[in-house]
This record gives C-alpha cells, sequence and structure tokens, in this order.
C-alpha cells in the first residue's frame, strides 16, 4: 500500500514534464542513451530493469554509476500508471484493476483465473468508439489511445500485485479496439517479443479486434506471431451491423478474408468471439453459418453469455439486448460440437464486480 501511495504523489506532481521511458521498445532505449551522451549498452540494462525487474526506481539501478542514476531521475520517469482501486470477486477470483494515467483518465484491466492459467485482460483507449450495442465501453464513448507505456504498464502493475509468475496470458479485449490504436500495441507487443524480456512469451497474447481488416493484414506482415480474435458476434452482415455499427466501415466479409490472410501467413489459429444473444444470433441458421465458417478457418470459437449492462443504464437497441438462456447456450454449443467445431464457453467471470466480458466502463 505504500508503494502505491508513494506512486500516486509521484504521479501528480512534477514528473509530467520528464521524457517518458516506460513504453520505449529495446531500439528506443539505445537509441535514447545516445541521444543523452551515455552509451547504448545502458538501454539493455534499463530495459531489464524496467520491463523484467518491474523496478519503477533510479535508485534501484545499481549496475549505473551514481552520476547516471542522477541524471535519469532528473531528465525522465518510469511512470505511467497507478493504480487507484482493486476489486476482487468473491465467486470466480476475477480482480479488476482501476488505473489512472497521469493525465487523470481511468481504465480498468481485469484478471481472469483459470484452472491452468491466469489470464490477463489489458485495455489499449480510455473509452472506445466503436459503440458495439452489448458493451459497457461502447456506451462510454472515446476519449483517448493508450500510449504504449500505459498498455505496458497494465501487465507490470498486474504482475507486481500479483507476482510475476502468476500471469500466463495477455489479451488485448479490454477498454477499447486495440488496432484502431495500431502503432502504440504493436510497441507494447515488440516488447514482449524481445528475446531479453522474461515477460509472457507472444503466443500466449491475443489482440481483439472488432474487424479493422487494413490493420488485421498490417499486423499480420509484421509476423509477431500474436494471435487474433475476431469479435465476430454473428454471420450475417445485417444483424452484425446492427449489433456492431463499424461492420459498416469493414463489412464482415473483409474481416473474415483478412483473418484467413492473418492465419495463413502467422500459422496461428483464430478465434471467434461470440456473444449470445437471444434471437439475434442463437437461431439454426447463426448455428449452421458457424459451422461452414468453422470449416472455412483454422479456428476455434469462444461463446460468451451476454453480460447486463445495467450498471451502465442503456438506452435504445443496447437496452433491448437479451441473453441467451444458459440451457439453450449449452445446446447450442453442444450442436457445434457434434458438428466438429472447436467451441469453448466460459460462463460469466466477475459479473459481481463488473469485470465481466463487454463490462468494462469507468463511472465517472
Ligand atoms: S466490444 Fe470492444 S470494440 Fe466494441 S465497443 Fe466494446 S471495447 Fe469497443
Amino acid at each position: 500500500m505504500r508503494s502505491i501511495c508513494l506512486r500516486l504523489v509521484t504521479v501528480t506532481s512534477e514528473v509530467k514534464k520528464k521524457y517518458k521511458l516506460k513504453g520505449l521498445t529495446l531500439e528506443e532505449l539505445k537509441d535514447y542513451f545516445i541521444g543523452i551522451g551515455e552509451q547504448k549498452f545502458r538501454g539493455k540494462q534499463l530495459f531489464n530493469w524496467m520491463y523484467n525487474h518491474l523496478s519503477t526506481d533510479f535508485d534501484d539501478m545499481l549496475n549505473f554509476p551514481k552520476d547516471l542514476r542522477n541524471k535519469l531521475k532528473d531528465h525522465a520517469n518510469l511512470i505511467s500508471l497507478s493504480i487507484v482501486d482493486s476489486k476482487v470477486s468473491t465467486e470466480t477470483g476475477t480482480k479488476k484493476f482501476v488505473f489512472q494515467t497521469e493525465d487523470g483518465n481511468k481504465i480498468e484491466s481485469v484478471v481472469i483465473p483459470e484452472e491452468r492459467r491466469n489470464t490477463l485482460c489489458v485495455s489499449t483507449q480510455v473509452g472506445c468508439p466503436l459503440d458495439c450495442k452489448f458493451c459497457a465501453t461502447g456506451l462510454m464513448g472515446y476519449t483517448k489511445n493508450l500510449s504504449s507505456g500505459e498498455i505496458f504498464d497494465q501487465y507490470l502493475l498486474a504482475a507486481q500485485d500479483l507476482g510475476k509468475d502468476k500471469l500466463t496470458n495477455i489479451v488485448y479485449m479490454g477498454m477499447g479496439e486495440p488496432l484502431l490504436n495500431f502503432e502504440s500495441t504493436v510497441k507494447s507487443l515488440k516488447i514482449f517479443s524481445e528475446e531479453i524480456t522474461s515477460g509472457i512469451n507472444l503466443k500466449k497474447i491475443t489482440v481483439s479486434t472488432a474487424g479493422i481488416s487494413p490493420k488485421i493484414i498490417e499486423l499480420a506482415d509484421l509476423n509477431l506471431k500474436v494471435k487474433i480474435a475476431l469479435s465476430l458476434h454473428s454471420c450475417f452482415e445485417d444483424i452484425r451491423s446492427k449489433i456492431m455499427p463499424i461492420n459498416k466501415k469493414y463489412p464482415l466479409k473483409e474481416s473474415i478474408e483478412a483473418v484467413k490472410y492473418y492465419a495463413k501467413k502467422t500459422g496461428t489459429r483464430i478465434t471467434f468471439e461470440y456473444i449470445m444473444l437471444k434471437n439475434l444470433n442463437d437461431r439454426n441458421e447463426d448455428l449452421n453459418a458457424l459451422i461452414k465458417l468453422s470449416r472455412a478457418i483454422p479456428s476455434k470459437i469462444n461463446v460468451i453469455p451476454f453480460n447486463s449492462l445495467k450498471h451502465m443504464n442503456p438506452s435504445g437497441f443496447s437496452a433491448e439486448l437479451e441473453p441467451t438462456p444458459k440451457k439453450e447456450i449449452e445446446a447450442f454449443v453442444q450442436n457445434l460440437r457434434n458438428n466438429d467445431v472447436t467451441v469453448l464457453v466460459r460462463f460469466t467471470q466477475g459479473d459481481d464486480i463488473a469485470a465481466a466480458c463487454g463490462q468494462l466502463a469507468i463511472k465517472y
């Protein structure tokens, strides 16, 4: 607790004007040291301190001469976010963090415990511009893109809190559309991709997108080999456009072609996210369309029950959405499995703390 308090004081005081080192890639750190008249290898040392030892204090860095530590303290900072709140679900052990950026915005991240893994769900934007009708973040509207440091710091702070070895997987599936904040998202992934990083392997990282097709292709060409999840939610253009307005700009047909390209280029399997909405995407024709899609692309389907948005007082189409009843979800999933479709179904994780899928939103 003491370190959190100290951190808050630091964030809100003079560090605002200092050069932000958190979120820089290895190459950028090396360039930074060259730029301040120091040797390049210091970049690798700082990378180790910041990202592997989770250090937030230059005074920890005893392999830096004292003069250099003082110089860094004067000119730079290692801080992007501070923890302002956290809650643990008594039902599932899911933990939600509320972080504050230096400019006073709040974002949320969630750690989801499962039998053999703990997955951290990180945010990439404050709010989201995409207005998906089932999503609390969409109802918040959009404020800003997070920097690579603000994205990466969610992992570092959660790792500090829970223990680094406890986190096994990351999904870029919190607040925001990662591929509309492409540069910062990719920079944060590049930090994980460095050989000297002791963080999470890229193969354990999934970037979720609503289907920004040109950026899916751009990410494929970077060959970072992270996994991609497409928020599908309907195989039919008209229904998908009602649930996800972005479908009018990037139609499903294009998004499907883009993820096909991604799967081929990276040799990874695509995840299709599918929130079950009563009478909208749980009909026989939806089942048949999913079976057909699964046969066309190496993939698995994540079936997710629709989580209540009542904490957001939704209006319009969002207020009309209803969850498919549990028994019907089970029958739908069984039908998919009978047709050799790989399906995961995750019943609610953290609904009691508004941390379940689609529920992340800061109450201002
Ligand atoms: S589901 Fe994702 S892309 Fe859609 S509004 Fe929510 S955060 Fe944005």
